[in-house]
């Protein structure tokens, strides 16, 4: 039996980490937000806030179902899934230029190329196998993202202008990928201009603990040009080994569970959300929640605009369907029904309004004096 985190179970729960410490400090147990809870406690506190809905039994079923899935897949419906990658780097230093030509450079021939839709992560095939990449800016998906317990990313790419060096933004983006413990490759970019130094960002990376292959490390470089697509496919390659020693598995059968990327008002269909699919599959007509909106898929479209039916594992996608604008960085998961979706939603909010209000008074200090 595995076990998460208190500030994971909380997310799930759709609580504040505060209320849950405060609960068990009561109870004579002090833990904080990155103590692991046992199942046993967890199914324990998953009752007690399902006790605070009507229909008591079933939500109870539905929390602690969820949970369950959480910490007990069994391994027989572990499947491989795609890596997902966030690329990381100073500004100017070829993010959005490397995003950019890898996907131009992977369009299947036939596809009519082009763009044609702007959502937050779009997939490739590179030698059959598919990879993820996530377009939010890295500090985005390294800290608000992980502050609400949605680790998004598998592997972080560095990206690091030959011709610049090591840079205050590239330092802060590879102590926020160590931080998640998340594996770094280095893209050394702009490497088809006349000054390009790659030699000299090993060095400067040397020095902040990234050594390279070569030089007896364990980091890989790739040299590249964003612009020019030079070794594109070596970085591609890179990924995919670096995958492969991940073993990175998930479900695919239960109920579809992911995190919310970006999302907008549109005023023809309403709000619209980015979502990466974690876990399960999700489907037309699934009815979801993520933190304080809810509503029932109506329609799915994957990265390049087109229309689709299901949504797999690490498969990015457009939904259509929630009664508000959700917001990144929260947690959608497929609810049994709308009534429980709807119940579940107003907890949250609620519980999120109490935290607003509270957030800066609790604290573990603040309640031992509170309670003595
Ligand atoms: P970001 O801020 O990290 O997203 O960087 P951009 O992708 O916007 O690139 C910043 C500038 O560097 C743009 O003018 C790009 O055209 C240029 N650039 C990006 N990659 C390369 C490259 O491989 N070679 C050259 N010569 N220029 C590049
Ligand atoms: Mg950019």
């Amino acid at each position: 039996r595995g076990e998460i985190t208190l500030g994971d179970f909380a997310d799930r729960l759709g609580v504040p980490s505060s209320e849950i410490i405060k609960k068990l400090f009561l109870k004579g147990q002090m833990l904080t937000i990155n103590s692991p809870i046992s199942f046993d406690l967890a199914e324990e506190l998953a009752v007690e806030y399902d006790a605070l809905v009507e229909e008591e039994e079933e939500i109870e079923l539905e929390f602690g179902e969820k949970f369950a899935l959480e910490v007990e897949d069994r391994e027989e419906d572990l499947v491989e899934r795609p890596p997902v990658i966030t690329i990381m780097g100073h500004v100017d230093h070829g993010k959005t230029s490397l995003l950019d030509s890898i996907r131009a450079s992977n369009v299947v021939s036939g596809e009519d190329g082009g763009i044609t839709q702007k959502i937050g992560a779009y997939q490739i095939i590179k030698n059959g196998k598919k990879i993820t990449f996530v377009d939010t800016p890295g500090h985005e998906a390294f800290t608000d993202m992980r502050a609400r317990g949605a680790q998004v990313t598998d592997i972080a790419i560095l990206v690091v202008a030959a011709d610049d060096g090591v840079m205050p933004q590239t330092v802060e983006a590879l102590s926020h990928a160590k931080a998640a413990g998340v594996p770094i490759i280095v893209a050394v970019n702009k490497i088809d201009k006349p000054e390009a130094n790659p030699m000299k960002v090993k060095q400067e990376l040397m020095e902040h603990g990234l050594i390279s292959v070569e030089w007896g490390g364990d980091t890989e470089f790739v040299e590249v040009s964003a612009k020019k697509k030079l070794h594109l496919d070596d970085l591609l390659d890179t990924i995919l080994i670096t995958a492969e020693i991940l073993e990175l598995k998930a479900n695919p059968k239960k109920r579809a569970k992911g995190v919310v990327l970006e999302s907008k008002l549109d005023p023809k269909v309403g709000p619209v959300a980015d979502v990466l699919i974690q876990e399960g599959t999700l489907k037309i007509g699934d009815v979801i929640v993520a933190g304080e909106t809810y509503g029932k898929v109506r329609a799915l479209l994957n990265d390049k605009g087109e229309r689709i039916d299901v949504v797999g594992l690490s498969q990015p996608a457009e939904i259509i369907g929630f009664n508000q604008v959700p917001q990144a960085g929260d947690t959608i998961y497929v609810i049994q029904n709308e009534q429980h979706a709807k119940r579940i939603v107003e907890e949250v909010a609620k519980e999120r309004k109490l935290a607003e209000t509270s957030r800066k008074t609790i604290t573990l200090e603040s309640l031992s004096e509170q309670f003595e």
